[in-house]
């Protein structure tokens, strides 16, 4: 019974998105059998996120990014790489990943793992954070552009970070009124991203694309301002924003409040490193890449034979690196089975759009003053409904480690394991603005899989 469900393949990759797809074409064309598994219903990831097979939803107004995305998504698509959507990836070790699949529990056996998992949004709590009509920037991409839902009529879109602008425009494209984009960075501060910028043509035309759109809409973006707090009866109906300093600390003598019905946030992105952790990868912390990220030599292996990564998972870069990325890591996989030379210039791209990006994202690193927004009562741990007042106190009885924090408070030990929660945790819960996060330990399931999932893994 269990062999049915026990695949075998060269090489697994984890996530379709820009990395995984670069990869698998790649290592297709050296004539390595590939498996992708993904938990999302098609293949693109996050930047080039499509509607699902039938459904039918607003034309929402592309960056020149995406063109690459229709480019790599068709040769993703004619490399046959065996694609398992809705693939939720909950264990591995060493050249074995245990997934769930239409309620199916199976293994993946594999001669060569390529982890590229992406990253998810930063959340930093304020207060009325958790009312509805508030979500992520990233979660309101995946309802306009992955579900082509609209969430509402008139919008604040406030955080920092280069996401900002496709939530912005993904939003007008859907009809919603942006009454204000907020960047909590000041202007000076998003200057030092300007050499990342000039320096990769690619990303100099997307800033020109995005400014055209939000001059288009009348939508001008506010620097050094970010969200205060929403109230609602039931759901978001009023948000109030102000401006920041330099290091984020809000200035509450500037605050104005506006009528909205759905607000979106969103401070930057944390790589997706779980994966890794559990595989026995080493990590180590580099704020402006998004906090802890996989440690990768410069064929991107990690420190576990057999083991590779690419994209958000070595650090925040956007998709031209992950694309960059994936290429390497594919080309260092072939060189290791098929003994051909990974071409210097695969290797030079990769280590070219890694330096732009890490260049543009100095301008964006998270500002610590942000964590004052939140008050005694402000709910810190969504999972557990953990004010940020009992994480205050377990911290001072319990000690100020991740582990002591959440097992004082179980702040983190709900379904999404810290993902929200944790990097902001240990700042608000000790008062010291600039802590940071303890590396965290990779708990199984690393996802939400049903029990029979594991009570039936295959034995690898
Ligand atoms: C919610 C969100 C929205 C974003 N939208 C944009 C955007 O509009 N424009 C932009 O420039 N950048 C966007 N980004 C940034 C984007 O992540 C990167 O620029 C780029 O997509 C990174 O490529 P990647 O291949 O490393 O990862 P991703 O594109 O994130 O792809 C990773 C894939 O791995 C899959 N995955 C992760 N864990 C598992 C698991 N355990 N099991 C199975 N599958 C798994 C995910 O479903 C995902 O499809 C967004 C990021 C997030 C988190």
């Amino acid at each position: 019974m269990s062999e049915s469900r026990v695949l075998d393949a060269e090489v697994g990759i984890v996530g379709g998105g820009p990395a995984g797809m670069a990869a698998a074409a790649r290592l297709r064309a050296a004539g390595l059998s590939v498996v992708v598994l993904d938990e999302g219903h098609r293949a693109g990831g996050q930047i080039f996120r499509q509607l699902p097979l039938g459904a039918s939803g607003q034309a929402i107004a592309e960056p020149p990014s995406h063109h690459h995305g229709h480019t790599l998504l068709a040769a993703f698509g004619l490399s046959r790489a065996e694609l398992r959507s809705g693939a939720v990836v909950w264990d591995a070790k060493p050249g074995r990943l245990w997934f769930e699949q239409d309620g199916q529990s199976w293994l993946l056996r594999c001669q060569r793992l390529l982890l590229a998992p992406g990253a998810y949004d930063r959340c930093i709590p304020f207060p009325g954070w958790t009312l509805p009509g508030v979500l992520t920037a990233g979660a309101l991409q995946v309802m306009v552009r992955g579900f082509g839902i609209v969430p509402g009529q008139r919008a604040i879109v406030a955080g920092s970070g280069p996401l900002l602008l496709p939530t912005v425009t993904a939003l007008l494209s859907a009809g919603v009124e942006v009454v204000a984009a907020l960047e909590a960075s000041t202007r000076w501060r998003t200057l030092r991203a300007v050499p990342g910028v000039l320096g990769n043509a690619s990303r100099l035309k997307e800033a020109f694309w995005y400014g055209r759109q939000l001059l288009r809409a009348g939508v001008k973006l506010r620097f050094g301002w970010t969200i205060f707090g929403c109230e609602g009866d039931g759901r978001v109906q009023r948000a109030t924003i102000g401006k920041v300093d330099a290091d984020g600390r809000p200035r509450r003598d500037t605050a104005e409040t506006h009528e909205v019905d759905v607000v979106g946030a969103g401070f930057g992105l944390v790589p997706s490193i779980e994966l890794g952790l559990r595989l026995g990868c080493a990590a180590r912390f580099d704020q402006n890449r998004g906090g802890h990220v996989l440690q990768l030599d410069g064929s991107q292996a990690t420190t576990v034979q057999g083991v590779y990564g690419a994209g958000e998972i070595g650090g925040i870069g956007g998709a031209e690196v992950a694309i960059a990325e994936g290429e390497l890591a594919a080309a260092a996989i072939v060189q290791e089975l098929r003994g051909t030379e990974v071409p210097a210039a695969v290797r030079k791209k990769a280590q070219r759009e890694r330096r732009a990006a890490d260049a543009m994202l100095r301008a964006f690193a998270p500002l610590p003053g942000l964590h004052e927004l939140a008050q005694p009562d402000t709910i810190v741990c969504r999972c557990e409904d953990v004010p940020l007042q009992r994480a205050r106190e377990a911290a001072l009885l319990h000690g100020t480690s991740l582990r002591a924090i959440k097992v004082g408070c179980r702040a983190g030990m709900g379904p999404c394991q810290a993902r929200i929660c944790g990097p902001s945790l240990q700042a608000l819960a000790t008062g010291d603005r600039n802590r940071v996060m303890d590396l965290p330990v990779a708990q199984v399931p690393l996802k939400v899989v049903a029990s029979d999932t594991i009570r039936n893994a295959p034995i690898g």
